[in-house]
């Protein structure tokens, strides 16, 4: 038998803080100072102190080392180079959350398949994506047989079918384009993704539509049709939703779906998100979404403990969509898909969208990120 010190891994990750929230077994949840070992592309070891050669040493002492990020919603396909800025930013998986629909969904599934990391297609029920003047402002074109033809055409790429719901995107349609949402996304087994926020419609209505496994984006969006009422209470609606396995996500974005007291008053309510996305964009590069640490960082801000904010960006996501089964973990045997972070103290301001600010005292950035074993890029 050969001594231990002989084994050669291809990379180590040595030193950091190993946040996995992915164990199942609450008492197990991981949070200390461990090595990250992998070979093959899978993580193969997770322990203090492991001192076999590695062809690769990444020295993440002071930082946080947690899953590889999982951004439910994006739209970087809108971007040849959208995917591989998110990679440097630490999140090794995608969604594409319908930035096209059935007439031009061939474009945003070349991007997709041109990104380094896995990345995947909500097909928008809106025939011609996100437009101007509303995706099913028209009714017709909540196409249900177009989107019936894309996603045969296509299953592989397609995740589910995206339909937003807005009175500037639906206007008073909202319940019928969730209803063909639906038509197109049960013949598939597929989720539907909602995007929340200033409907026509009660929320309750639109919600009692939603089955397990679909998905609420833009969460905290404020009135009309939140998910909270005057009094402070999580609509009864949203509860039941809730328990029957609807999730609730971020989307951060940038127009009119994160504001600092609504989200203060639902997180108050003890109703902690699902999921956080950032409604990637090129714009929000710049402002308000800057990248995936900074969305999380916010949470920290607004008092939820780091695993959970990290849980919420890794394994809660995972188990969205089938693509990520076996992600979101550092599990012995997964694929090396990590993300090595830093947590830095002093001053950070975070802008909602109503540009109001806040002060934190807590802000995550990306450092390394690993795909599939290997590292891919170190940001300045
Ligand atoms: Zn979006």
């Amino acid at each position: 038998m050969l001594p231990a010190a002989a084994v050669k891994y291809d990379l180590i990750v040595k030193g950091g803080r190993v946040i996995d929230p992915s164990r199942k077994d609450p008492s197990r949840k991981l949070d200390a100072m461990r090595d990250v070992a992998i070979a093959d592309g899978r993580i193969v070891a997770v322990k203090a102190n492991i001192s076999a050669d590695a062809a690769e040493t990444i020295d993440a002492r002071g930082k946080l080392v947690v899953p590889g990020l999982i951004d439910i919603h994006t739209h970087v396909t809108r971007t040849k180079d959208g995917a591989a800025l998110c990679l440097a930013d630490g999140v090794t998986g995608l969604i594409d959350a319908g930035s096209q629909g059935a007439d031009h969904i061939g474009d945003a599934i070349a991007v997709a398949k041109s990104a380094p990391q896995q990345c995947r297609v909500l097909i928008n029920i809106g025939r011609a994506g996100i437009i101007p003047e509303g995706d099913t402002m028209d009714l017709a074109r909540a196409d249900v047989a177009a989107a019936r033809e894309a996603i045969a055409g296509n299953r592989e790429m397609i995740a589910g079918v995206k339909a937003r719901l807005s009175r500037d995107v639906a206007g008073p349609n909202d319940f019928e384009v969730l209803k063909r949402a639906q038509e197109v996304a049960s013949s598939f087994q597929l989720p539907v993704m909602i995007h929340m926020g200033q409907t026509v419609s009660p929320l309750p209505k639109l919600v009692a539509l939603l089955k397990p496994g679909d998905i609420v984006t833009h969460m905290f969006a404020p009135p009309p049709n939140s998910i909270i009422d005057d009094d402070g209470h999580i609509l009864p609606a949203v509860m039941a939703a809730r328990r029957r396995g609807v999730l609730f996500d971020l989307g951060n974005g940038r127009t009119g779906h994160l504001r600092w007291d609504m989200a203060e008053r639902v997180l108050q309510a003890g109703f902690l998100p699902d999921t956080f996305s950032t409604d990637w964009t090129p714009e929000g590069r710049t402002a308000q979404i800057i990248d995936f640490p900074n969305v999380m960082s916010k949470f920290l801000m607004l008092g939820m403990p780091l695993d959970q904010v990290v849980a919420c960006a890794t394994v809660n996501a995972s188990r969205a969509f089938p693509v990520f089964h076996n992600r979101g973990t550092l599990k012995v045997g997964a694929p090396a898909d990590i993300a090595v972070l830093e947590l830095r103290e002093g001053t950070f301001e975070f802008v909602d969208n109503f540009q109001n600010k806040r002060t934190g005292r807590q802000r995550l950035f990306p450092s390394v990120t690993v795909l599939a074993g290997k590292r891919v890029a170190a940001v300045a």
